[in-house]
């Protein structure tokens, strides 16, 4: 499997080689050069195989320079019942004939970012290991995305992680997870000031080339190819799941930010797996709705960007989004630098009525907004029909997905997070507090450890040189 950029401009790499970077150099995306297809007789095959083993011979089609030996036992390693509660993984839960949910929220830190994540760690350990080399990873979070790199980096040889958040400005909850964390590895670092001004700095100190290349600076955000083909794993599993022996297409409703776990799915179908509508469901933050309903893509301001009750959900651009334009532009490279390009000077495009916009279609994407008297309200009536408590996110998924179910069709709504995180929303919605998972009980009690830092990049630079001494970079 080769490598290249959404923009064309990238000589063909291999996995390893792209695993621990972030953009390409042309600054487009990487994606592989050709999708594996997957043929009925093989998906037969796969139908009965444990979580840990459908993943390998998946990830093996993507990762071709890991040896097999290897990659089991990475994946065998990833995805134990220990680290997500089961042995299912990812267990489906049949809500009523035809609605199913895919529960991908069971890992360490509730939401499903884990699922890939967890894979992640290893892949990093294993690949830094390999080549003698150590990654710092810099990262600012104002909730889930920190605390699933955290939890997936601890421990972690030759991996360390400076997580930047916004003090005083997380929910407690979420605090209490990222900074309970003991492993002298994880540096967690409440910043005096808004996320903004977290990801500003992070921004400075990756634009410090040399600082970057001398302490070894990666990230692990969502443009990650390996947390994007991590994710292909769990539709397929899903699939297998809710079809048994007779297989039918089936749909799945995806509440959607940067567009990475829907992606996810737009790749399980292309591979083959039939999957009749992919539906992608937003917030009031509703960029990718007003796309797929009308082939205008305009990322918003700050100041058109909303908080809301779904807040992992809350961006202004989607960034994995270059990837499926890529792909509706029949993989031309120059056409997509051409677009984005035009959303630097212009700042949006528009496909309507063009061929690559018809493909939207073809490939099954279908699209809803939802708000929060929505939420509040889907939250409650599943409560009441099916003793189900959903987070707020997973309510925007199966809102949109009731306006798109077909008789006939299975429609898997993916859970994203547990709603022990969102507990005031949940309050609201029925009336009591959200089940927590037993090991999450005296979460808020136990010891905190993290420095706080005014919005200062001498200082931050300061304190990463302190605790990531120059180290041998790749070459
Ligand atoms: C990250 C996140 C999303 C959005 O996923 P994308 O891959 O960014 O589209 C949805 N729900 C929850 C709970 C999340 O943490």
């Amino acid at each position: 499997m080769r490598y290249v950029s959404t923009r064309g401009d990238m000589p063909p790499q291999r996995f390893t080689d792209i695993l621990l970077g972030g953009l390409a150099p042309d600054g487009g995306l990487v994606v592989p050069e050709h999708l594996p297809a997957i043929d009925e007789s093989t998906l037969a095959r796969w139908r009965d195989l444990p979580y840990a083993d459908l993943a390998f011979v998946l990830l093996r089609l993507y990762c071709d320079d890991v040896p097999d030996a290897d990659l089991h036992a990475l994946v065998r390693r990833a995805y134990t019942a220990e680290t997500f509660g089961s042995d299912e993984i990812v267990p489906v839960r049949t809500l009523e004939p035809e609605l199913h949910l895919l529960r991908l929220s069971n890992g360490p830190t509730l939401a499903f970012k884990d699922v890939a994540m967890q894979l992640l760690g290893h892949l990093f350990e294993y690949v830094l290991a390999r080549d003698g080399r150590s990654l710092n990873i810099l990262g600012a979070t104002s909730g889930d995305t920190g605390s699933a790199a955290e939890y997936a980096m601890r421990g972690r040889r030759g991996v360390r992680v400076f997580m930047l958040s916004p003090a005083g400005r997380m929910s407690p909850f979420q605090t209490a997870q990222m900074f309970s964390l003991r492993d002298a590895n994880i540096h967690n670092i409440a910043v005096d000031g808004v996320f903004d001004d977290c990801q500003d700095l992070v921004k400075a100190v990756s634009g410090d080339l040399p600082f970057k290349a001398r302490h070894a600076i990666g990230t692990v955000n969502s443009i990650n190819w390996a947390r994007v083909v991590a994710q292909v794993v769990y539709y397929f599993r899903a699939f297998f799941a809710v079809t048994g022996r007779e297989p039918r297409p089936v749909s799945f409703a995806v509440p959607s930010g940067n567009f990475g776990n829907v992606l996810a799915g737009h790749i399980a179908r292309r591979m083959g797996l039939p999957v009749r509508r992919l539906v992608v469901a937003t917030n009031e933050n509703d960029v990718l709705d007003e796309f797929f309903r009308t082939g205008r893509y305009r990322p918003r301001g700050t100041a058109q960007t909303y908080a809301t009750s779904s807040p992992s959900m809350d961006i202004s651009k989607a960034s994995n989004f270059e990837r499926l334009i890529w792909d509706l532009l029949d993989r031309d490279g120059g056409r997509t630098a051409e677009l984005w390009r035009r959303l630097e000077t212009v700042g949006e495009f528009d496909l309507g009525g063009t061929a690559a916009f018809a493909r939207v279609a073809d490939f099954g994407f279908v699209s809803g907004a939802s708000s929060h008297a929505l939420r509040v309200q889907t939250i409650r009536e599943l409560d009441h029909r099916h003793g189900v408590v959903i987070d707020t996110h997973t309510a925007d998924g199966l809102a949109v997905a009731q306006r798109w179910r077909e008789p006939g069709v299975p429609m898997i709504c993916l859970e994203t997070a547990l709603p022990a995180k969102f507990a005031e929303t949940i309050r609201e919605a029925i009336g009591r507090e959200p089940e927590r998972p037993a090991a999450y009980a005296d979460i808020e009690h136990r010891t905190q450890r993290f420095v706080r830092m005014p919005a200062d990049l001498a200082l931050l630079k300061r304190y990463i040189a302190t605790h990531a001494p120059a180290a041998p970079g790749p070459g």
